[in-house]
């Protein structure tokens, strides 16, 4: 069992209407009872509403099985970070302080690290992640470079993220827009303002209270 060489998963944060599908049918997987690990989060709550889905981003070298001092966190051939093996998971919660996008939970209850592994008891008998399938506007998107950028010729996959001096790379793939952008700047986007699409009534209002310059026609 494993991953089919030419798939992957893109998660593209612009076409998210934060209808929280994803984090429902996440919940719903008898593997992780009855806990999502997908989570949404607003870029600029004051200024949008517009979200973005977290998922594990399963990293080439990942932080948080470099700092698990019971090497709980595997990551298969094909690139997938698995969860914490439960018999040697120590809950030390060194994970979820080091993963830098903020994606392991630490389940209290159990003593276990839990978090996203790209659905593998699905992915890896050629299956969608559940995320994707449920994903009304295709913001979570399961399948091979060349299909997603046929579909969507205005952007591009990036999965190299910049955090200070360091550099990661991933398998999940982050849709950008098409041009220079290679390198996705962590720290620099956290400072910038998100682009809002700002909604006002005074067309609405102007229309309502000004005098019709078109008079009804007259019966004759
Ligand atoms: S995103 Fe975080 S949890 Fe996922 S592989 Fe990277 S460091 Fe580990
Ligand atoms: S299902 Fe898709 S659109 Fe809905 S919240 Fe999740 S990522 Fe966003």
């Amino acid at each position: 069992m494993a991953i089919a060489s030419d798939k992957t998963f893109f998660i593209d944060p612009a076409r998210c209407i934060g209808c929280q599908a994803c984090v429902q049918a996440c919940s719903e997987c008898a593997t992780h009872r009855g806990q999502s690990m997908i989570h949404l989060e607003y870029i600029d709550r004051r200024h949008s509403p517009q979200t973005v889905p977290v998922v594990c981003m399963h990293c080439d070298s990942p932080t948080c099985a470099e700092v698990c001092p019971a090497d709980a966190i595997k990551r298969t051939d094909d690139g997938v970070v698995q969860t914490a093996r439960k018999p040697r998971c120590i809950a030390c919660n060194n994970c979820v302080l080091a993963c830098p996008f903020g994606v392991p939970k630490m389940d209290a209850g159990a003593n276990l690290m839990m978090k996203c592994d790209m659905c593998y008891d699905r992915t890896s008998e050629g299956l969608k992640p559940w995320c994707a399938s449920v994903c009304p506007s295709q913001a979570l998107f399961w399948g091979t470079r060349e299909e997603i950028e046929k579909l969507r010729p205005s952007s591009k996959p990036a999965n190299a993220f910049q955090f200070g001096n360091q550099t990661i790379h991933t398998k999940v793939q982050m849709m950008v827009p098409r041009g220079p952008i290679n390198l996705i700047d962590a720290i620099a986007s956290l400072n910038s303002t998100a682009v809002s699409h700002e909604v006002t009534d005074d067309i609405l209002l102007s229309n309502l209270f000004e005098p019709d310059p078109s008079p009804l026609p007259q019966n004759r």
